[in-house]
């Protein structure tokens, strides 16, 4: 639409005399120099650094200082008034390098007003609000932007916890997203939601658990989701709605079958293997069949390890109330998959890949700083991450 109008009514400024006469206009860049010092640009592209300063007046001169034939143009500087000095540049101006200039600064300043929001989003913002008017052909690289954004707050994110002793800062953890510091058996997990998540995840009628190792850092060793279906109009995506961040001595020591020594027999012996995975297949059955099934393989058990994990079955699975048979079959039910949900932990594990590189990895890969993790995973807001999977349909 607007394309169309300005197709009918050219812009007026493109039939103005090229001759007409421009007032300067001046611009202070608080961070502008590679050393933070005060930058002021002009309208035209030339860029000033601070010459001297007295009490109210500041003398400012132009940036292009080589050794030989350096320029003397200045500008000064009286509260607000900015006056161009008698000597002119000996130079072109430099409308690119006066644009990065404003670029840069604007981008370090808001990355540390805001220490975990992903770099890349904010100077893909500031791009989008400074090149709105002037395309600036030699572009910083948004990369190196970047990367000089995160250098910069660094030093003003919290220290890492060390061990599972640490005190949780929560000055750097989104409002309202910690939902609970649990700390049982000598472990420690963090569960977060928003107040939109935990909605979704009470009304929902399954719930998909998933769990990732590469995001997180000692002392914590998985970062567990619980996810399911949120409904948008037509559209129905599998989001992660619980995060816990654990701890654990072994990735997988939750499994009731390693817990008793079974991993062994499983990868080693083929009756043991054929026994567990018929078990395994319980949940295929039509919930009527389950108990009768289970009670046939039962009396097949004959080691104490197979016994072992055939009363937790019965006794959590079987008979007890909590799960019965009738929760847990899916019979008959269209499973859907866990696709969008791996496409999820990609893009996590894609925008955590550099992040990590800000301290090498000693032995093994590390994830994200945790406060950054956490902020992440607030991130994804809901409303985002439904819509039709576009480029920018998912903040992570
Ligand atoms: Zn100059």
């Amino acid at each position: 639409m607007e394309l169309e109008v300005s197709l009918e009514d050219p812009p007026l400024q493109s039939e103005e005399p090229a001759t007409t006469p421009v007032s300067v206009s001046f611009q202070i860049i608080v961070e502008g120099t590679k050393r933070g010092h005060k930058k002021l640009i002009d309208s035209l592209g030339y860029t000033y650094n601070i010459k001297s300063q007295r009490s109210n007046v500041t003398y400012w001169q132009c940036t292009v200082r080589p050794k030989v034939k350096p320029c003397k143009a200045t500008v000064i500087q009286r509260s607000d008034k900015f006056v161009r000095g008698t000597t002119s540049h000996n130079h072109p101006p430099s409308p690119d390098s006066a644009l990065t200039t404003k670029i840069s600064s604007k981008v370090k300043k808001m990355a540390v007003q805001d220490l975990f929001k992903p770099a890349s989003a904010i100077v893909d913002e500031v791009l989008l609000q400074e090149m709105a008017n002037a395309p600036c052909p030699s572009l910083p690289n948004p990369e190196y932007l970047s990367r000089a954004a995160n250098r910069q707050r660094q030093k003003l994110r919290p220290a890492e916890p060390k061990d599972l002793s640490f005190v949780l800062d929560e000055a750097h953890i989104p409002t309202h997203f910690l939902r609970a510091d649990v700390r049982v058996h000598g472990r420690r997990h963090l569960i977060f939601a928003t107040d939109q998540q935990l909605e979704h995840v009470t009304r929902a009628k399954s719930w998909y658990i998933d769990g990732t190792f590469k995001l997180c850092r000692h002392p914590f060793s998985q970062l567990l989701t619980i996810n399911a279906f949120v409904r948008s109009e037509d559209y129905a995506k599998q989001v992660p709605l619980l995060f816990v961040l654990m701890s654990g001595k072994k990735k997988r020591d939750y499994r009731e079958i390693q817990e008793v020594g079974l991993q062994h027999a499983y990868t080693h012996d083929e009756a043991t293997f054929k026994y567990l995975r018929k078990l395994m297949a319980l949940p295929f059955l039509p919930e009527g069949e389950i108990t009768l099934m289970f009670e046939r393989l039962a009396s097949q058990a004959t080691t104490t390890q197979v016994r072992t994990v055939i009363e937790y079955i019965s006794r959590t699975w079987i008979n007890g109330s909590v799960w019965p048979p009738s929760t847990w079959s899916i019979f008959n039910k269209s499973v859907r998959t866990n696709t969008d949900i791996e496409g999820w932990h990609n893009r996590l594990n894609k925008r955590a890949g550099p992040l990590a590189q800000n301290s090498p990895p000693k032995n093994s890969y590390q994830g994200p700083q945790m406060f950054l993790l956490v902020s992440r995973c607030k991130g994804l807001e809901l409303t985002a991450s439904i819509g039709g999977g576009g480029a920018n349909s998912c903040t992570i």
